[in-house]
């Protein structure tokens, strides 16, 4: 990546080797569906991936596998509607994976949404051409995408020869451990022409029978002079339709094509025909330029409220800002239209088979601050799926509502019951649909929705059914034992997923996970003061519908004071019953041995041992408790319970866990981040937050993002950002400031919507600036801690204060 505007992320040369993660860097999307940056004139092969993905486009295969048929379900790749490219008299197709390049500079720019590359190349009997493209996927028209492709000869007279396709004979193959199961997943329906310059192709997914059209059209012009062609139509079978046409080019002389492209699905509302509907949207389409226009609109908008400064950073700020242009890509606000969640790896790649699991809840305080409708469209994603989580809590024998791991489109569990382990090439059952923890995560991310804005109406009629059912679903995970008078759990995982079970144990799952337990009660504590607030006729009907007894409200109270939490003399938090007495791991050893150690587990199995027997975790469950609650909170919750709670217990339990952390996962170093800056590390933070801005843009963890971006990390940097270093804290009744900026950055500035008003902070080292807009329907005053001092804060004013004490 070379350095440039703080809005673009630019590549000075081609190279292979990377293409993959610059695909994944360089996707474009709008929402209701991304495509990856791949270069316009190749075809899927092991170097180019030209994937398109449809939020909540799934469809599920079977494969025989180990001597049983595994059924999954995967975020479908789409017909590749990129693909365009020339050829010069009788010569080769142009692509830069096999053209000789004179010169290469591809640039996304974040600001305007566009992905434009300028490339010179020469065939072998010398012609230098220019090749420029832009390209865009419309972010106020959701089904629109557009490609400029403009070719200038600059030594040379010729004819050219230029294809276009739509191309749906395309396989999933993004992810290579997952080729030995299937991945055919559509069928082909029809393909056909329209016009004198149009195409579309249509196709069906096998088993969601999910009908897919796109539809392209194609427009040629010298200068501002429209060229009409004659238009061949090449077809392959019934699966792949392309454009070819002849023209004249001249020396110096710059021909533009233009390719304007539509996608529709039998999924979309209000469309009955997917075919109809492509073809009526491409048809009627301006010029590039029109849509480029009405496009940067778009995200104009978007960056007014969401762009997140800072002065003093280059690199923080383009990398900040990449996050936030990937989030708006894969969620917008065209997602209040479709029924979908928030991929874990975004709309950019088939890790994880564009699965959605709790990554969400490093993000969702993005959309809840500045577009709430975004949260709220994925709220409903869970609550349409309570029937299926409710029947599954019932298959497990609990009560309310248990969210499956990971979900797709039907709201099942979608975790695999067997996983290759890439170092040892072996197929292992993979237990980590015991982590319930994902129920807990959007409990949370309910409630915390509703500290941000206040929507008594979404939450008394969506909110309060998702919170109380798991509040029941918690309820019931519990058993009490007489013994200790204690309630403990058992059989689950928390987020650290090296930990499956105790060592030679039978029983899979764990006991006493401390993650588990402290957000349980914290979760049943929040459920009581849920329904202190709801609207009565709401809160009488929820009881009546969700058949919440009294006795269950007084089991949730009870659990709130006696649940068991395992802590030791020296108040370091039991990550779960037993772990104390795993084995320590010889750290050092293995870092010489293997140099990259995140995958500690994947490293253990392949030398025929177990992570289940050691001190080393993926990321440490206990620390992830201090990323989501503030450490007063954990101390008020471990004092009600009755332990002993010392007032260094986050100092204590980060310097514990954090030299049992491989960071397996992308999403440890943030809460790890997080924390180190609350104890004031302030060299660990910065080295740990280098460490989580690097990871998607750098593919840090070696392979992983060319196969999907990193929602979680995304979302979580500009958490650190906002709540450990500008130091904006949503407390119960007030705003809660303590900024601590790095050395180098001299001001932070940020918009956010707080229970409907629109507040802009400007944060730096000696001062901090508050402007409450007047603007908006709620004219209360905002009340604001800054160095202990409450204030309470005019709209339509801004207010200064000085943070020198
Ligand atoms: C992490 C999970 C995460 C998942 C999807 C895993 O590696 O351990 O916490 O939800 O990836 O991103």
């Amino acid at each position: 990546m070379k350095k440039n505007s703080l809005w673009k992320i630019v590549y000075d040369r081609f190279e292979q080797e990377e293409e993959g993660l610059r695909e994944a860097i360089c996707t474009l999307g709008n929402g209701y569906f991304a495509t990856r940056g791949a270069v316009t004139e190749a075809v899927p092969s092991e170097r180019h991936y030209p994937g398109t993905y449809v939020a909540g486009l799934y469809n599920r295969l079977g494969t025989q596998i180990a001597g049983r048929m595994i059924f999954n379900e995967d975020l479908v790749n789409c017909p590749n509607w990129i693909h365009l490219t020339f050829k010069i008299g009788a010569g080769e197709w142009f692509c830069p994976s096999v053209s000789k390049i004179l010169s290469y500079h591809m640039e996304l720019d974040m600001q305007k949404g566009v992905l434009s590359r300028k490339i010179r190349f020469q065939t072998r009997k010398g012609q230098k051409t220019l090749v420029e493209e832009d390209r865009i996927v419309h972010m106020r028209e959701p089904h629109l995408a557009a490609i400029r492709y403009v070719i200038t000869p600059e030594n040379y007279s010729d004819s050219i020869t230029v294809r276009s396709m739509l191309d749906g004979a395309v396989l999933n193959m993004n992810v290579e451990r997952y080729r030995d199961l299937n991945f055919n997943h559509w069928k082909p329906k029809a393909i056909g022409k329209f016009s004198q310059n149009g195409i579309y192709l249509s196709v069906k997914t096998s088993q969601s029978k999910i009908e897919l059209c796109e539809a392209a059209k194609l427009r040629i012009f010298f200068g501002n002079k429209e060229k009409k062609p004659l238009i061949e139509i090449l077809k392959h079978g019934k699966q792949v339709i392309g454009q070819e046409f002849r023209i004249v080019v001249e020396k110096g002389r710059s021909c533009q094509i233009e390719k304007i492209v539509s996608i529709y699905t039998s999924k979309d509302k209000g469309v009955k025909a997917p075919k109809t509907a492509a073809i009526r949207a491409v048809k009627n389409t301006a010029r590039f330029h029109n849509l480029f226009k009405t496009h940067q609109q778009a995200w104009a908008e978007l960056w007014y409220k969401f762009d997140l400064q800072i002065e003093g950073d280059p690199f923080s700020q383009r990398v900040l800002r990449l996050h936030m242009f990937h989030l708006l890509q894969t969620a917008s606000i065209h997602n209040t239209n479709i029924d979908a969640g928030l991929p874990a790896r975004g709309l950019h790649g088939e890790a994880y088979r564009g699965h959605v699991f709790w990554d969400e809840l490093f993000a969702m305080h993005i959309f809840d601050f500045n577009m709430p409708e975004i949260s709220k469209a994925f709220f409903m994603y869970r609550h349409r799926r309570l029937p299926q989580a409710r029947e599954y809590a019932k298959s497990e024998g609990y009560r309310g509502a248990m969210f499956p791991w990971q979900s797709g489109s039907s709201g099942k569990e979608e975790t695999q019951i067997v996983h290759l382990n890439p170092l040892s090439g072996k197929w292992g059952t993979d237990s980590s649909r015991r982590q319930r923890h994902i129920s807990y995560a959007i409990a949370y991310e309910v409630w915390n929705h509703w500290k941000r804005t206040k929507d008594i109406d979404f939450m008394a009629r969506f909110g309060a059914e998702l919170m109380l059912s798991i509040a029941q679903f918690v309820g019931s995970l519990v058993y009490y034992s007489p013994k200790d008078a204690r309630f403990h759990t058992k059989n689950v995982m928390g987020p650290d997923e090296f930990h499956e079970k105790l060592p030679n144990s039978s029983e899979r799952g764990l006991r006493d996970n401390a993650y588990t337990n402290v957000m349980i009660v914290w979760i049943l504590l929040k459920a009581k003061e849920l329904l202190a607030i709801l609207p009565h006729n709401y809160k009488t009907g929820l009881i009546k519908k969700l058949k919440i007894t009294s006795k269950e409200l007084r089991l949730w109270d009870n659990i709130t004071k006696k649940m068991k939490i395992i802590i030791n003399d020296a108040s370091i938090i039991s990550q779960f019953d037993g772990y104390f007495r795993l084995k320590e791991l010889d750290w050092l050893k293995y870092r010489k041995k293997y140099g990259d150690i995140h995958r500690m587990d994947r490293i253990l199995k392949s030398e025929g041992k177990s992570p289940d027997d050691y001190k080393v975790a993926k990321q440490a469950d206990v620390l992830m408790l201090f990323y989501l609650l503030r450490a007063e909170e954990v101390q008020d919750i471990l004092k009600r319970l009755g332990y002993d709670c010392d007032d260094d217990l986050l100092r204590k339990n980060y310097d514990y866990y954090i030299k049992r952390t491989s960071h397996g996962s992308t999403l440890s170093k943030v809460v790890s981040c997080f924390i180190a800056q609350g104890l004031g590390r302030k060299r660990e933070f910065w080295s740990l937050f280098l460490q989580v801005l690097k990871s998607d843009i750098y593919d840090t963890q070696r392979g992983t993002t060319p196969e999907g971006i990193h929602i979680g990390v995304m979302g979580g940097s500009i958490d650190i950002v906002r709540r450990a270093v500008a130091g904006i804290n949503i407390l119960d009744d007030r705003i809660k400031i303590t900024p601590n900026l790095p050395k180098s950055w001299r001001k932070i500035r940020l918009t956010l919507c707080y229970q409907k008003r629109w507040i802009t902070f400007e944060i730096a080292k000696s001062k901090v600036k508050i402007h409450v807009s007047k603007s908006t329907s709620a004219l209360a005053r905002v009340a604001v801690e800054i160095n202990s001092k409450l204030y309470s804060l005019l709209p339509g004013k801004t207010f200064e204060a000085s943070l020198k004490k």
